[in-house]
């Protein structure tokens, strides 16, 4: 059974010991292909949603929470438990916006992805078979579809 769509959404990792609420999402909601989210989620691409900061927050388990800083200065946070993917900053992050994994919602949302990011990098496996608008990188990048 899912919930209704109203908010506050409810997400959690898969131990469930880590919990999250976040009361708006978006407006970007983007899949990325790039080869780091790749490996970080083991899959084939990964899905982010982000909120204003004062819109989210944990609710249980933050300290279970352990930081993975990649080369490039971005930071991945997740699960020390479980290893779930739990939220992503670039290396210039603000703390304005929280960028959480989508998949570990609980809840039913009523907003959707609107792009596909770092298509350049997909996985030659994957197969986009939506009409989202496609980059070659970031949004900022070359639009190839
Ligand atoms: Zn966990
Ligand atoms: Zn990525």
């Amino acid at each position: 059974m899912s919930e209704p769509t109203t908010p506050p959404y409810r997400g959690s990792c898969l131990c469930g010991e880590i919990r999250y609420e976040v009361d708006q999402i978006g407006p970007k909601m983007g899949h990325c292909h790039c080869s780091m989210c790749r490996k970080f989620h083991g899959a084939g691409f990964t899905t982010y949603g982000e909120a204003d900061a004062e819109h989210f927050r944990w609710v249980a388990g933050e300290h279970l929470l352990q930081s993975y800083k990649a080369h490039n200065g971005t930071v991945r946070r997740f699960c020390r438990q479980c290893g779930s993917s739990l939220t992503f900053a670039s290396s210039n992050d603000s703390g304005k916006v929280v960028e959480f994994a989508l998949g570990t919602l609980d809840s039913d949302i009523p907003c959707r992805p609107d792009v596909h990011i770092f298509v350049g990098s997909k996985a030659n496996w994957s197969r986009i078979d939506d009409d989202l608008p496609q980059y070659e990188g970031d949004r900022q990048s070359q639009r190839i579809k």
